[in-house]
C-alpha cells in the first residue's frame, strides 16, 4: 500500500448506476425457462384423468348426449385451469424465493458501501469481496490482500487460485495464478479485495458457458418416490378394475359405449391423481409459510425433515446471543478492575489498554467486537482528541487464525512500527510467553469474569524497529500483556421460551462455540440449556471415535471448538441415529452444514458458501426462528397427512358406489358427470382445507417422528380405508334400500350422491384433526373451510333443486323426509368415527416407536 493516505474510491453514483441497469440490463443469467401457458396446458392434457374426461366427453357426443359431453369439457376446462393457476402460483413462490436467496452484492456507490441484490449490480460497480463471498460479477481487481478464488465452476480444477492485482488484459480465460481478474459465479475462499466489474450477467464468463446457478431444489426425494409408488400400484388397480368394468358390462348388458363411459366413470373415481398434486402444493405453500417467519427453504424437502429433527446443534455467537457487544469490564494484568458504567470515563489508568484494543482492530470495524473498541474509546474523547490511530498509518494486519485465537496490527510510529494484539486469552498469554504462575493469575481473573457470561480479550502490545523487515508470524513479536476486556453479549430474548419450546418437543439442543467454555457455560445456563460439562476442541482431538460417540449423547456444551470440528459432532450424532439439524455462517462451517440433516445458514452474518451448503437459511440470525421452522415443518408434515389420509379415504366411497350397481345388477347410479363433480371439484378443493388447517395442539410436547417413518403407514392406511368404508356403507345403504320405498332410479341417484357428498364433508371433519374431538377441530377456526363448505352446499343444492343442473345430473326429485337423509348420514357418519378414534388411536400408540438418538446402555 502506498504510504501516502488515499481517499477512499468513491465508486459509481446513483444516477449512473441506474443509467447503466437501464441501458445494459440486469446482471442475470438467463433463469431456467418458464413453462409457457400452452407448454402447461399441453403438459396438463397428457394427464390420464383429462384424458379420461375428454374420451367420455367424446364417448357422449357418440351417443347424442351434447349436455353431458358439454359439462365433461367444461370440467376439463376448470382442471386444465386449476392447474395452471396452481402451476403459476407455486413457481412465482419458489422464484420470490429463489430472488431472496440469490447472492447479494456490497458495493460502494456515491462512496458508502450498499449491500444489493446481484443482478443489480452495472459495469464499472466496484465491489467489495470477502472470504465466503460468491463474486457476483467479472470484476477486475483494484486492491486485494491474500486473495485466492476457487474457480472449480468454470475450469473443473479444484485447487484455489492465489489472485493479484495488475493490469488486465482482454479476453482471459479463468485458471491459473495470480490473475488481476475474478470471474462470475466463483467463490473468494480467502482474503478481501476490492474490485471493479467488467461483465455482467450473459457477458460474463460464467454467462458465455450459460450454466446457472440454480437455487431451489423443488423435489422432495423421500416423500415424492413414496408417492410415486403409491401412485403406480393405486392407477394399476384403477385400470385393472375399469377394464374388468368395461368387459363385464359390454358382456352382460350390452352397448359398448355404455360400458366404456362405466369404465371411465370407475377409472376417474379410482385415478389417484390429486395425491401429486397436493405434495406440490403444500411444499410450495409451506416455503411461502416459512418464509413469512424470516426463514427461506431452499430445499422443498427440508420441511419434511424439520418435523423429524431430534438434535438442534447451534452456534452461540449471534444465535442464541443477539451479537451486539458493549465493553463492561476492564482489567490490568496487575488485577486491577474497572467496571464500565454508561457516561464515565474510562481512568487514565485504563486509557492504554483502551487505546491498544482500537489499534488492534480494523479502522472501519465491521466486527461487533472491534466495533464495541471503538465505541468505548469514541465514548472517552476528550476536546480536540481523534480516535487512537486516527492520522496513522495502518501497515499490516496478521489475521486470526484457527490454531491462534489472535490477530495484531502493524502501525506506522514516529520511531519504528508500533503493533497491537488482541485475542483470545491464551493465545495472548502465547504471545506474551508467560510464565506457568502468570498465567495462572490470567487464568482465575478471565474465569470470574467469563463466569457472568462475558466473552474475554487479552490485548497486548509490542514495537519493532524501522530497519528490520517486518517478521511472517505475528509470534515473532514480543508482546507485553495490557490486561483483559470483558464484552457483554445479550441473549436474544426469545431463546429462553425457544429452548424451553424444544426440550418439551423432545428436541436436544447442543451449543458449539468458539468461545471459551467458562463464558460458553454461562450463557448456556441464562438460556436456560442442562448440563454444565464443556467439552473444548482440545478435548474433543483428543479423543477417540468410540468417547465422542458416547460424549455427544451427553454433552450439551462444546467450546473452542474449531469449525472443522462440527464435522465430526455431526457425524458422530448422526451415526447414533439422530436427525441433526446444524447451523453455520463461515466458509468452514460449509461440510458440517452439508452432513447434516438440515444445514442452518445465517442471512445476515453468512457467506454464500454457508447459504449454498444449507438447506434452510434464517433471515434474521435468529435461534427462535429455528424452533417456529420445526413448528411449522411439523405442522405442514401433519397436514399433509391428514390431506393424504383424507384423499384415500374419499376415493373408497366414489369407487364403491360407481362398481355397485355392475356388482349388484342394479341402475347404473353415477356415470363420468358425477365423478368428474365429485373428484374436479370437492377433492382439490378440500386439499386447501388441510393446508390451511392449524397445528395440532400438542405438536411441540410430542417427540419427533422417527426419521424413516413412511407417510402412510399400515394403521394409516387401514384407517382411511374404514373411514371411507362407513361412508360407503352410509350412501350405498341408501342407494340399496331406496327402491324398496319406491324411489325411482333417478331419484336413488340425486339421494346416493347427496349422501356421498355429506359423507365426504364429515371425512373432512374428521381428518382436520387427529389428536381432539370434532367438537375441538370445529371451533378451530380454518379459513379454507369456511369458504369451501358454503360453496359445496351451494353446489349441491344447485344440482338438487336446480332442474336444469338435476336434469344434467339425472337426478330426480326428492322431497320431504329424503331430504334429512343426507344430512343424518353424513351425522351418522361424524358419529360413527368419532367412536372409532380412541381405538386407532390405541393401535397407533402401539405401533409407535422411540425416535431420536440412542443412549447407550439402553437396549441397542
Ligand atoms: P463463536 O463461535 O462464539 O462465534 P468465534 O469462532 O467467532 O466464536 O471466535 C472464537 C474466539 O476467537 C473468540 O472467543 C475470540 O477469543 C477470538 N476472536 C474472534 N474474533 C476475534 C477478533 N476479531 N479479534 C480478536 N479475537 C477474536
Ligand atoms: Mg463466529
Amino acid at each position: 500500500m502506498p504510504p501516502e493516505a488515499q481517499s477512499p474510491p468513491a465508486g459509481l453514483t446513483a444516477a449512473e448506476a441506474e443509467a447503466r441497469l437501464a441501458s445494459e440490463g440486469f446482471n442475470e443469467l438467463a433463469t431456467t425457462k418458464r413453462r409457457s401457458p400452452l407448454r402447461i396446458v399441453l403438459d396438463v392434457l397428457k394427464e390420464p384423468m383429462l384424458v379420461l374426461l375428454l374420451v367420455g366427453g367424446v364417448v357422449y357426443l357418440l351417443l347424442g348426449s351434447q349436455a353431458e359431453a358439454l359439462i365433461l369439457l367444461a370440467f376439463a376446462c376448470m382442471s386444465i385451469g386449476i392447474t395452471a393457476v396452481q402451476e403459476a402460483r407455486t413457481s412465482r413462490v419458489l422464484e420470490a424465493l429463489r430472488d431472496l436467496s440469490s447472492p447479494r452484492a456490497l458495493v460502494i456507490r456515491d462512496g458508502t458501501r450498499l449491500r444489493i441484490a446481484g443482478r443489480d449490480l452495472v459495469r464499472g460497480d466496484l465491489i467489495v469481496l470477502s472470504e465466503g463471498d460468491r463474486v457476483p460479477a467479472d470484476a477486475l481487481l483494484i486492491e486485494s490482500t491474500e486473495l485466492s478464488a476457487d474457480e472449480s465452476l468454470l475450469t473443473g480444477e479444484a485447487e484455489a487460485v492465489r489472485k493479484k492485482v495488475g493490469s488486465g488484459e482482454a479476453d482471459v480465460r479463468p485458471g491459473g495464478h495470480d490473475l488481476p481478474q475474478v470471474f462470475s459465479g466463483t467463490l473468494i475462499v480467502r482474503g478481501s479485495a476490492l474490485a471493479q466489474v467488467t461483465a455482467i450477467g450473459s457477458e460474463s464468463e460464467i454467462g458465455k458457458i450459460g450454466k446457472s446457478l440454480s437455487q431451489i431444489e423443488p423435489e422432495t426425494p423421500h416423500l415424492q418416490s413414496q408417492m410415486r409408488r403409491l401412485v403406480i400400484a393405486t392407477a394399476g388397480i384403477g385400470v385393472g378394475v375399469s377394464a374388468v368394468v368395461v368387459a363385464l358390462y359390454g358382456l352382460l348388458r350390452g352397448g359398448w359405449l355404455d360400458a366404456v363411459l362405466a369404465g371411465i366413470a370407475v377409472g376417474m373415481a379410482m385415478l389417484p391423481e390429486e395425491f401429486p398434486m397436493v405434495l406440490a402444493v403444500f411444499m410450495a405453500m409451506g416455503a411461502w409459510r416459512i418464509s413469512k417467519a424470516r426463514v427461506l427453504t431452499r430445499r422443498a424437502s427440508a420441511i419434511e425433515t424439520l418435523g423429524s429433527a431430534s438434535v438442534l446443534c447451534t452456534d452461540k455467537t449471534g444465535t442464541l446471543t443477539e451479537n451486539r457487544m458493549t465493553i463492561t469490564a476492564l482489567q490490568l494484568a496487575d488485577g486491577t478492575a474497572h467496571q464500565i458504567a454508561g457516561g464515565v470515563a474510562v481512568p487514565p489508568a485504563f486509557r492504554e489498554l483502551a487505546a491498544t484494543g482500537v489499534m488492534a482492530s480494523a479502522p472501519e470495524p465491521f466486527d461487533p467486537m472491534e466495533a464495541a473498541f471503538h465505541v468505548l474509546a469514541a465514548d472517552d474523547l476528550r476536546e480536540g482528541e481523534t480516535l487512537p490511530g486516527a492520522g496513522r498509518t495502518l501497515i499490516r494486519s496478521y489475521p486470526l487464525s484457527p490454531d491462534l485465537l489472535a490477530m495484531s496490527q502493524v502501525w506506522q510510529a514516529e520511531d519504528g512500527f508500533a503493533i497491537a494484539a488482541k485475542g483470545a486469552p491464551e493465545a495472548i498469554a502465547d504471545l506474551c510467553k508467560l510464565e506457568p504462575d502468570q498465567r495462572a493469575v490470567i487464568t482465575s481473573q478471565l474465569d470470574a469474569m467469563a463466569a457472568k457470561g462475558l466473552r474475554v480479550l487479552a490485548v497486548a502490545e509490542a514495537s519493532w524497529p524501522s530497519g528490520q523487515d517486518l517478521p511472517e508470524t505475528q509470534t515473532k513479536f514480543t508482546f507485553r500483556l495490557l490486561g483483559l476486556v470483558g464484552l457483554a453479549d445479550p441473549l436474544r430474548a426469545s431463546v429462553p421460551a425457544a429452548v424451553a419450546e424444544c426440550q418439551a418437543a423432545g428436541i436436544r439442543i447442543i451449543m458449539i462455540t468458539g468461545d471459551h467454555p467458562v463464558t460458553a457455560r454461562a450463557i448456556a445456563a441464562e438460556a436456560g440449556l442442562p448440563g454444565d460439562v464443556a467439552l473444548t476442541g482440545d478435548d474433543l482431538s483428543a479423543m477417540s471415535e468410540d468417547d465422542l460417540a458416547t460424549a455427544v449423547t451427553t454433552v450439551t456444551i462444546f467450546a473452542r471448538i474449531l469449525p472443522e470440528q462440527k464435522l465430526s459432532i455431526v457425524n458422530a450424532l448422526k451415526a447414533e441415529g439422530a436427525v441433526v439439524a446444524m447451523t453455520g455462517d463461515g466458509v468452514n462451517d460449509a461440510p458440517s452444514l452439508k452432513a447434516a440433516d438440515i444445514g442452518v445458514a445465517m442471512g445476515e452474518r453468512g457467506t454464500d458458501v454457508a447459504r449454498e451448503a444449507a438447506s434452510i437459511v434464517l433471515l434474521d440470525d435468529d435461534f427462535g426462528s429455528i424452533v417456529t421452522t420445526v413448528r411449522l415443518g411439523r405442522r405442514i408434515y401433519d397436514n399433509l397427512r391428514k390431506a393424504m389420509s383424507f384423499i384415500l379415504a374419499v376415493h373408497v366411497p366414489i369407487a364403491g358406489l360407481a362398481l355397485m350397481p355392475l356388482l349388484f345388477g342394479m341402475p347404473l347410479l353415477f356415470g363420468p358427470v358425477h365423478i368428474a363433480f365429485l373428484e374436479m371439484v370437492i377433492d382439490p378443493v378440500c386439499a386447501l382445507v388441510f393446508e390451511a388447517e392449524e397445528e395440532e395442539d400438542g405438536v411441540m410436547r410430542r417427540p419427533p417422528r422417527p426419521a424413516d417413518e413412511p407417510l402412510f403407514s399400515w394403521p394409516t392406511v387401514v384407517w382411511s380405508l374404514l373411514q371411507g368404508l362407513i361412508v360407503l356403507g352410509a350412501a350405498g345403504s341408501a342407494a340399496w334400500f331406496a327402491p324398496g320405498f319406491g324411489l325411482d332410479a333417478d331419484q336413488v341417484r340425486g339421494l346416493a350422491f347427496a349422501t356421498l357428498v355429506f359423507g365426504v364433508v364429515a371425512l373432512i371433519l374428521i381428518d382436520r384433526s387427529n389428536s381432539n374431538s370434532v367438537l375441538t377441530a370445529l371451533l378451530r377456526p380454518n379459513k379454507a373451510l369456511a369458504v369451501v363448505l358454503p360453496i359445496v352446499a351451494v353446489l349441491l343444492a344447485t344440482t338438487l333443486f336446480w332442474a336444469p343442473a338435476r336434469d344434467l345430473f339425472g337426478f330426480g326429485v326428492l322431497e320431504g323426509v329424503w331430504l334429512a337423509v343426507p344430512p343424518l348420514a353424513g351425522i351418522s357418519v361424524l358419529l360413527a368415527l368419532e367412536a372409532l378414534k380412541p381405538l386407532w388411536r390405541m393401535v397407533l400408540r402401539a405401533n409407535e416407536r422411540p425416535a431420536g438418538p440412542r443412549v447407550k446402555g439402553e437396549a441397542a
